[in-house]
């Protein structure tokens, strides 16, 4: 059987990104993705915004890695010319009431350490931004939007350049703990098992269910997975805005937000859909509710302008009504597991944190814990 130091299951933002962390340590990488190529996951179905990391609890592992993460994926955009813009965002508060939850987001912001946050008074807004009409917001500066796909490959590219190698097509159905290691067994073409020293299971929505697949697993360790969808629907016509404009949070999700591409292409989204298993399929009626949440901040929205676009799902490990996760980074010191790392509830921001996701997870494989 052959014997590999680190196995990556899954090719997206996250797996790459540990891909990349590991094999620059000169440890030997194989990555197995069970689809014909990389980033066909959450990874290419998400709004492709570089948070600022406002939101999250200090101290928890998304309010760390998200800043750590947007400031090395800047310098890494900068460094490779990975198509991306640092458009800022405004966070609005429609009404007079939701003040003070801009103020609560601000201290939130500053215990995170990010403190170019800027309050705006309607006069103000609407001096950067004429199409808003709310009673005030923040302007994080630092919020940017990148090319999800060419920040995927030029992690490939990295962790290639660095020897790690990839098996696309190569589905990991399962796996057991023996004393060299954990074995794989691998689907696709031709089954086949492998042993290795590191497993890092970085396959998104599969995540918690392929946890259970690997045999001394104890099910108390594992989280319980929720899948809540997200459709986004896109602005037909010209684009009144220049920065991001998203409303104040709601459970589950940011708000039905606009988020501009690189091309100047707008899109709202996205919502929340508790749903029992993945599926992106887009109700053309929830346009409804898009434009009742989108009217509260640019009441000019005309009828007709919104035209369904894609959906995303997000790897919840917290259900409808429960507080939000933090990020689950469960190495062998929480599982008890040798080798085993599980890379639970990587939702956004994820796609900002992914580098530095990828050197917490090489910093438990160079310290073996
Ligand atoms: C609607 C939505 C909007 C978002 N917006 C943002 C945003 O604006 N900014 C931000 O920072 N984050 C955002 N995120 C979060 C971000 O997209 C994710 O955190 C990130 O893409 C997760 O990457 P991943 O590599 O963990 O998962 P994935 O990209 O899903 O990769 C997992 C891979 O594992 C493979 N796989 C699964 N099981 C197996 C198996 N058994 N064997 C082999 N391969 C397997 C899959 O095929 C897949 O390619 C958003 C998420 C959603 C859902």
């Amino acid at each position: 059987m052959e014997n590999i130091d680190c196995v990556v299951i899954g090719a997206g933002v996250v797996g790459l990104a540990c891909a990349r962390a590991l094999a620059a340590q000169g440890r030997e990488v194989l990555v197995l993705e069970r689809e014909s190529t990389f980033g066909t996951g959450i990874s290419s179905r998400n709004s492709e915004v570089i948070h600022a990391g406002l939101y999250y609890a200090p101290g928890s592992l998304k309010a760390r890695l998200c800043v750590e993460g947007r400031q090395l994926l800047y310098a890494f955009c900068d460094e490779r010319a990975i198509p991306h813009a640092r458009c800022g965002k405004l966070i609005v508060a429609a009404r007079a009431e939701q003040a003070d939850t801009l103020r609560q987001i601000q201290t939130r912001a500053e215990a995170n350490g990010i403190g170019d946050l800027r309050e705006l008074d309607r006069a103000a807004v609407a001096a950067l931004e004429p199409a808003l009409d709310v009673h005030a917001a923040l302007l994080s500066p630092s919020t940017g939007i990148v090319d999800s796909h060419a920040l995927m490959l030029a992690l490939l590219g990295d962790a290639e350049r660095d020897r790690a190698m990839f098996a696309f097509g190569s589905p990991v159905l399962g796996g057991h703990q023996n004393s060299n290691g954990i074995v794989l067994q691998i689907g696709g073409e031709a089954e086949t098992a492998l042993r290795a020293c590191w497993v890092i299971n970085a396959s998104g929505l599969d995540a918690v269910a392929f946890g259970s697949r690997i045999r001394g697993m104890a099910a108390e360790n594992l989280p319980r997975a929720w899948f809540a969808r997200g459709v986004y629907f896109t602005l037909s016509g010209k684009v009144p805005f220049s920065r991001l404009i998203y409303p104040i949070p709601e459970s589950g999700g940011l708000g039905v937000h606009l988020t501009l591409d690189l091309g100047g292409q707008a899109k709202f989204g996205p919502d929340v859909e508790w749903i029992e298993t993945p599926a992106y399929d887009v109700d053309p009626a929830r346009a409804a509710q898009f434009y009742a949440a989108i009217r509260s901040w640019w009441p000019a929205l005309e009828d007709g302008r919104l035209v369904p676009g894609y959906a995303g799902v997000r790897p919840k490990i917290a259900g409808p009504g429960m507080p939000d996760a933090d990020f689950r980074i469960d190495g062998p010191g929480r599982h008890g597991v040798p080798g085993l790392i599980h890379l639970f509830g990587i939702e956004s921001p994820g796609l900002t944190a992914a580098m530095a996701i990828g050197r917490y997870v090489a910093g438990i494989v160079c310290r073996g814990k």
